[in-house]
């Protein structure tokens, strides 16, 4: 089970880091956010896949 952004869906919104900064952060000079945890089991996974307005997050 992995965590996964897709890149294209992604609006840089910031709302996945905002309720669960352990798992994603925001890239680089991209309005893009990342995941630097993907094997993550924290509840707050579960919060940023609700939160995320463009359904960008997804686990594998
Ligand atoms: S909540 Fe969704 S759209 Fe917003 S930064 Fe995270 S992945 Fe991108």
């Amino acid at each position: 089970m992995a965590i996964v952004i897709d890149h294209d869906e992604c609006i840089g919104c910031e709302t996945c880091v905002e309720l669960c900064p352990e798992v994603f952060a925001m890239m680089d000079g991209e309005e893009k956010a990342m995941v630097k945890a993907p094997d993550s089991n924290a509840d707050c996974v579960q919060d940023a896949i609700d939160g995320c307005p463009v359904s960008a997050i997804s686990k594998e």
